[in-house]
């Protein structure tokens, strides 16, 4: 190693790869990110917005309570006032009764949930009873091996939870939090969502709105604070392949042949990219290594139509839909996740029955004009976490001392989500930062259990 600060690289500007910088950013080492796009965020993009100008997020991004790791990034760089705290989650239900559901701030979790299940009033009385035994049994399922691992769906019905309450409760939730399919997601990736992202805090369950485009936030905020500190950013800046020099150092080599050597490197693109830049390093894909759909579409009326500031729309096609930004009022966004074969591709039908769907259930819809709209659908959105996905996942350190893997389809115990993406870089910079003598920062902490939730569910 040379006598200058050692040199580490991160290849991507994803979350990931910017988390990464920003844990290594006073560890003393000299970082570069080299990002291949013009502008750094990488799934967490926007547009332009071709009615309002500005920007516009190609899909809406959320956070929960208990992302902790999402969350402390965002308060070490300063991004934290630009997220909105929901508290109280808005259902609208088939029939179009609303239902706001709040936990408690006051009750120890995990009874701070009853107000939150007592709100489902599209459930019955019976229902919200069985809901809640079913997220007990969920939260306390132990894996027995050797049998395989069932899906959350299987799981469901072997306990004898109502096909009705499947529909109504656990698909929105379920799909929503994975971005995958309930009869394709791993049972153990369901409990994590009901444990981690309810049961375990009181603030677990809130919702983390961005009220900036996430362009703004990640694409210029968050590199803005990097350069502040010292970080170089090269956007533009598509790496070809990762190699290894004979004096053991890492060189990460450009189309146009150009060498970035380091001490230490960082993959943190997508698993395919991943596995072309390094393949004696990454392994190779296998078919439980699978992307999941998720389709944004955007809507412009000429006037407000949506009057909460979100709503789970249950049992119809839209899935949520959000009114992100109190400048462009008459903009909406429905998203659906697990979007596989939705509509066979038919962006026009998808549009109509979307409209149709909101003006069934917020009047001012009805008497609104669509200006415009745009159907985003990204195919491989984030890592199906089907049963089997966990044992491919990989860790960060590599075969080779020096050069490590982040993303959010990396193993970190997370389902593919920007918490999952910011633990991955973390955990990529203190592995870096320790291959050259250094200290990067670790992941923080979860939100801790209550007393009732540890008993419930151990610690
Ligand atoms: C439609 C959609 C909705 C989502 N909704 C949510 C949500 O509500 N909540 C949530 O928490 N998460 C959500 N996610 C997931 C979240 O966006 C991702 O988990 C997270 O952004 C992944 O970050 P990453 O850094 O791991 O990967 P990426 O964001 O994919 O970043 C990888 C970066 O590497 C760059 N790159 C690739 N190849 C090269 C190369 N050869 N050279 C240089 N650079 C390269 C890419 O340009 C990119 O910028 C959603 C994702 C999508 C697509």
């Amino acid at each position: 190693m040379s006598h200058e600060r050692p040199r580490i690289a991160i290849v991507g500007g994803g979350l990931a790869g910017l988390a990464a910088a920003e844990a290594l950013a006073d560890s003393g080492a000299s970082v570069t990110v080299l990002e291949a796009r013009r502008r750094a965020g990488g799934r967490a993009a926007s547009f332009e917005d071709p009615v309002g100008g500005g920007l516009v997020d190609a899909c809406q991004h959320v956070a929960m309570g208990c992302c902790t790791n999402f969350l402390d990034l965002c308060r070490r760089t300063g991004l934290a006032d630009a997220f909105r705290r929901d508290r109280t989650l808005w259902f609208i239900g088939p029939d179009g009764r609303r239902a706001a559901c709040t936990p408690s701030r006051r009750w120890p979790a995990p009874l701070h949930l009853v107000p939150l299940l007592a709100g489902l009033r599209h459930l019955s009385f019976r229902e919200r009873w069985t809901l809640a035994s079913g997220m007990v049994g969920l939260a306390v399922w132990r894996e027995r091996l050797p049998s395989p691992r069932p899906t959350a769906l299987e799981w469901l019905r072997s306990v004898g939870q109502p096909e009705r309450l499947i529909r109504l409760f656990w698909q929105p939730l379920i799909e929503s939090a994975l971005g995958e399919s309930i009869d394709l997601v791993d049972v153990a990736a369901a409990r994590k969502v009901v444990v981690d992202g309810f049961l375990a805090h009181r603030q677990a369950a809130d919702l983390l709105v961005p009220m900036a485009p996430l362009g703004t936030l990640f694409g210029e905020r968050l590199v803005d604070w990097l350069v502040e500190h010292g970080v170089a950013m090269q956007t533009g800046h598509f790496v070809n392949a990762v190699q290894r020099a004979a004096d053991g150092r890492v060189l990460a080599v450009a189309g146009d042949g150009a060498a970035t050597p380091c001490d230490a490197l960082i993959i943190a693109v997508p698993w395919k990219a991943a596995a072309r830049l390094a393949p004696d390093v990454v392994p190779p894909a296998d078919d439980r290594f699978a992307g999941s759909p998720i389709t944004a579409v955007h809507l412009w009326f000429d006037r407000a139509c949506i009057d909460l500031p979100h709503a789970v729309l249950v049992g119809r096609v839209s899935q949520w839909v959000f009114r992100p930004d109190e400048a462009t009022p008459g903009y909406c966004q429905v998203v659906i996740s697990a979007s596989r074969g939705v509509f066979e591709g038919d962006r026009d039908g998808l549009r109509d029955v979307v409209v149709e769907e909101l003006r069934a259930v917020f009047p001012a819809a009805r008497r609104a004009t669509l200006v415009a709209a745009k159907v985003v659908t990204d195919p491989t959105a984030v890592l199906s976490v089907r049963p089997g996905v966990e044992a491919v996942r990989p860790r960060c350190a590599t075969t080779v001392s020096n050069l490590f893997l982040a993303g959010d389809w990396t193993a970190t115990g997370w389902p593919s989500t920007m918490e999952g993406a910011v633990r991955s870089g973390r955990l990529a910079a203190a592995a870096a930062a320790s291959a050259v003598g250094l200290t990067g920062r670790e992941p923080v902490a979860d939100l801790p259990r209550s007393l009732l939730t540890g008993l419930l569910v151990g610690r």
